[in-house]
């Protein structure tokens, strides 16, 4: 695009460029101060039982309440998080608050629960670090691994170096699962899945979207947990949103849902009440 401008070299620096590059910095800027000022909130989603109906996990989300701006979405602030190094020690926040819930719900209401928390590429393969203050500080809790999954995605296995097959086993000697999130939107190749262990596919929400009997989001949705089910992964759908969508996978085999239907990401507090009152009802 640059040679095609020619000599109107001035064409990278439109007014509206400027403002959105100026808008990113101060974000940016403005991020920094956000774990140490208290500016990050926890929210977790239910992940439903199909079968069942009831709740047994939860995937915590980071949410940024900026004191000027009010939320800014996590698909907005963790690409800067990432370009900025900051990724890195929101993280951590995220890892320590998650862990924290994790073993106050399974002392208190299910002893099974499980957290899954999001790692991006750049997380996920932090030089040096690997997950051993991760393992130290669940050693303190007294948590299991069992009560976290950590969702990475399709792309960090398909160039896979020998850090993240390492972390990967790292993670499982620890008893912490794995799960692909976002599936089916990135590559094509499957390979990966036969030379990792992962323990939940995520059905991204771009096939949920579309599901009908016969369309071919359904062809699609039934042929990978198939697949999954045949290499012993449990299969979770993103983004359901209506009972027809519920039930089509449901019928379809898919262990566990997550969407708008059952809940919105909500404040761990509300989760908190949400799990004793399911469990009340038992
Ligand atoms: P994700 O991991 O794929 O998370 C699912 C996203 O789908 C969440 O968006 C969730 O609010 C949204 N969602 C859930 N149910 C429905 C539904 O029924 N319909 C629709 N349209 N959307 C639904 P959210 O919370 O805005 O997060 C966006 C992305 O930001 C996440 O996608 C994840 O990639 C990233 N993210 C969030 N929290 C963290 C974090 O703590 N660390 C890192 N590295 N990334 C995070
Ligand atoms: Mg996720
Ligand atoms: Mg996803």
């Amino acid at each position: 695009a640059a040679k095609n401008a020619g000599r109107n070299r001035y064409a990278y620096f439109t007014p509206a460029l400027q403002v959105a590059a100026l808008n990113r910095m101060r974000l940016t800027n403005d991020l920094r101060g956000a774990v140490k000022g208290q500016q990050l909130a926890l929210y977790f989603q239910p992940i439903v039982h199909l079968a069942t109906g009831r709740i047994h996990k939860a995937e915590a989300l980071v949410r940024w309440q900026h004191p000027l701006r009010g939320m800014v979405s996590p698909c907005e602030f963790i690409p800067l998080a990432e370009a900025s190094g900051l990724i890195l020690e929101i993280g951590q926040w995220v890892f320590h608050e998650a862990a924290g819930w994790a073993q106050r719900w399974r002392a208190e209401v299910d002893q099974a629960f499980q957290i899954s928390i999001n790692q991006s590429p750049l997380e996920f393969q932090r030089e040096g670090v690997g997950y051993d203050d991760w393992l130290r500080h669940l050693r303190t809790l007294g948590l299991p691994g069992q009560a976290l999954v950590v969702e990475i995605t399709e792309g960090l296995l398909l160039d896979a170096n020998t850090t993240v097959s390492d972390k990967l086993l790292q993670l499982r000697d620890a008893g912490i699962q794995v799960a692909l999130d976002d599936f089916g939107t990135g590559y094509s190749s499957l390979s990966y899945l036969k030379k990792f262990d992962i323990d939940y596919l995520k059905i991204d929400k771009s096939f949920t979207r579309n599901l009908a009997p016969s369309s071919s989001d359904m062809a699609l949705s039934e042929a990978i947990i198939v697949m999954a089910h045949k290499l012993g992964l449990k299969v979770i759908a993103e983004g359901v949103e209506t009972p027809e969508q519920r039930d089509l996978l449901a019928h379809a085999g898919c262990d566990y849902g997550q969407g708008y239907l059952f809940a919105k990401p909500m404040p761990a507090t509300d989760f908190d009440a949400l799990l004793r009152a399911q469990a009340d009802q038992s």
